[in-house]
């Protein structure tokens, strides 16, 4: 059994997919335990989006290996093509976009939860995302638009990327007066 926490991001509320994306969570056997709608400041949206310079050069090799890819030049659009640099620089758009209005956070409990919630979401970017997955579905935002915009992609959720993550990110967003225990019918059938 985990816990995960997802975060339904400020595009999908302002499109009234909150119900739609829930459902394919709650479909699967997922339990709610713990949900809440706010609206965070760049303080919050910085402690969930780490600086952690190993994750951030990450970030910045994939965001440089999608400019390769489309043929663009990232020092013509980001200015540098230091990954590092590259990496903060989506750290803050992510910052932008998050508190650009409100979000659904959620906690999902099940067997696997972690993994079995990143495959519904889908990969990063819509335009590999599954098209059975939530990304897949809904969204085809692509990352060259996003970084002439100089904005984050439009994916709709943040999903906890490993059991530790989800801890951490659990703590960040709820306290634990806010995390129910309780039965579901289904489960009688379903295990
Ligand atoms: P996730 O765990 O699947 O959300 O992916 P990451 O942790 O790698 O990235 C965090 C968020 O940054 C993503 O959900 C996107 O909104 C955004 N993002 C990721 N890669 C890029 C990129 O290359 N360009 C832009 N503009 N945004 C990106």
């Amino acid at each position: 059994m985990e816990k995960t926490l997802i975060l339904v991001k400020p595009d999908a509320v302002k499109r009234g997919l909150v119900g739609k994306i829930l459902d394919r969570f709650e479909q699967s056997g997922l339990k709610i335990v713990a949900m809440k709608m706010i609206w965070v400041d760049k303080d919050m949206a910085g402690k969930h989006y780490t600086t952690n310079e190993e994750f951030l050069v990450g970030m910045g090799n994939k965001t440089l290996k999608t400019y390769a890819e489309y043929g663009k030049d990232p020092l013509e659009v980001m200015g540098t093509k230091d990954p590092l640099e590259i990496g903060k620089m989506v750290r803050q758009w992510n910052l932008e976009f998050l508190t650009s209005g409100p979000v659904v956070a959620v906690i999902l409990e099940g067997i696997h939860a972690v993994t079995i919630v990143r495959k519904i979401v889908g990969a990063t970017l819509p335009t590999f995302s599954e098209p059975g997955s939530i990304r897949g579905m809904y969204s085809i935002d692509s990352p060259v638009l996003a970084n002439d915009r100089k904005r984050a992609v439009r994916n709709m959720i943040h999903a906890s990327g490993t059991v530790e993550e989800a801890k951490l990110e659990i703590e960040l967003w709820f306290h634990k007066r806010e995390i129910y225990d309780y039965h579901r019918a289904d489960e009688d059938v379903m295990f």
